[in-house]
This record gives structure tokens, sequence and C-alpha cells, in this order.
């Protein structure tokens, strides 16, 4: 099956019940849309919905998401009924962006972006490396589910670019940490080059952020095609484990 029309079985899949409810029950549904501005945590108990998703750029939407890292870093975080939040997404979902993240347990991108449920669409791989079935995750996010920016989320310190940089071997490891060794042959640095120093660590994870945004576009002519429109935007950042600063590197 190939999905080429936004009107496909997967994008009906993607926006549920709610919309066909929405066209059904337009005249008596009460949506909050007015009361609330378009940016992520605007409410407490509600998610983005599909209007307030879809009159947001791709810039904007970056823009929110800083904004949610302050409120992170501030401690000023948007109190969350998450059971009203999984009530008011359990139809449908509309979330602005698809995140590429590592595995690492201090590097969750919806507590360190200040989103809820239903907001972003969450990847997760030791060293936030690129491989065919993210792409397809990517490409489900952005082309049939609407979210509109791809952001490749680094983070310092990190034990899978480590790992690269000391040539572990283990298992399947092994396979996947080789994913992050060109990040190494790109890293210029001067100084010792060892998973000992940490601004080599954070250097290369840099790098490694860069060519996976690089990755992406060439790798998926569908996400470079979005981009292309101005309907997408692929971005990569830095997360700083001891600061709880987000870098927008590229
Ligand atoms: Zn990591």
């Amino acid at each position: 099956m190939k999905w080429t029309s936004p009107d496909d079985s997967l994008r009906r899949w993607a926006l549920g019940r709610r919309t066909l409810l929405k066209t059904a029950l337009s005249a008596s549904v009460i949506t909050p849309i007015t009361s609330l501005s378009m940016q992520f945590g605007a409410a407490g108990t509600a998610s983005l919905t599909k209007e307030q998703r879809d009159r947001m750029t791709p810039s904007q939407i970056v823009e929110e998401l800083k904004k949610g890292n302050e409120r992170f870093r501030a401690g000023k975080m948007v109190a969350r009924d998450y059971v009203a939040q999984k009530r008011s997404t359990a139809a449908g979902q509309f979330p602005a962006a698809v995140v590429l993240g590592c595995v690492d347990s201090r590097a969750p991108a919806e507590i360190i972006f200040d989103a809820g449920i239903g907001d972003t669409f969450n990847a997760r791989i030791a060293g936030n490396v690129v491989n065919d079935d993210l792409l397809g995750s990517m490409e489900f996010a952005c082309a049939v589910a609407g979210a509109k920016v791809v952001l490749v989320f680094g983070h310092t310190a990190c034990g899978a670019v480590k790992g690269a940089i000391d040539d572990v071997e283990m298992g399947n490891l092994t396979g996947l940490l080789a994913r992050i060794k060109p990040a190494i042959t790109a890293t210029k640095f001067d100084g010792d080059k060892s998973s000992k120093n940490a601004a080599y660590v954070d250097a290369v994870a840099r790098a490694n952020v860069v060519l996976g945004v690089d990755n992406i576009r060439r790798r998926s002519p569908i996400l470079e095609d979005l981009e292309k429109k101005g309907s997408v935007q692929t971005v990569g950042a830095m997360y700083d484990l001891a600061t709880g600063m987000v870098e927008f590197v590229v």
C-alpha cells in the first residue's frame, strides 16, 4: 500500500475518532479553542488541538519548545492534569513536533520541554542515531499525523557517544555505536580525544546531532520535500544535563 494522499486510511487512523465526531456533531460540540492560546501548556487539562497545531508555523513551534525549556529550568512548569489530558487525547492526537532523543534516563524530552500528553511524538534510541525505522517513524509523524518540527535531541555526557569513542563491542550495541562513528571522524578537536574528556565527548555528541539532521534530510525524500515546502523544519539541539539548558545547534 502506498500512502500518497492525506486522506488515506492511516491519516484517518492518526487523527482518530475525534475528527469524525466533530464532523458529525459540529453544531453541538463545544471546543474551547478561542479561550486557549496556541502555546504548549496553555492549559494543564488540555492538549494541543488540531486547530492550535495547524495554525503554528514550524518556527513558532521551535519557540514554544524553547519557552517550555525555560519553564523547566525555572521550575515553573505548567501544572498538568494528566488524567484530563489522557481523556482529551484518547480519541485523537495532534502533536506539533517529533523528537529523536537518547534513551538516557536523564533526557526525557517531554519533561525538559514542559510538554504534555499529546503535544510531541518521541522516539528514543541510544545516541539519538538515525536508522530506517526511525526515519519511517518521523515520516509518519510529519507526513501522516501533521507534526511540523523534527528535532534531533542530543545531550552532554552521553554514554553511547563515550562507548563509540572507546570502540566498545558488545552484542547488538556494536552496530548501534557504529552509527555514531562518523561524528567522531567529523569532530575537529584540539586536546585529549578520549571518553574521559567531557569537552571532547560533548563535541562529538554535538557533531552527532548535526550529522543526524543532515542524515534525515539526505535519507528521507518525504521529509526533505515537506521542509522545502516550508511545512516542516528539521532542527538539532543539545541538552546540558548539568544546567537543564537546551541549545539549538542547527
Ligand atoms: Zn545518551
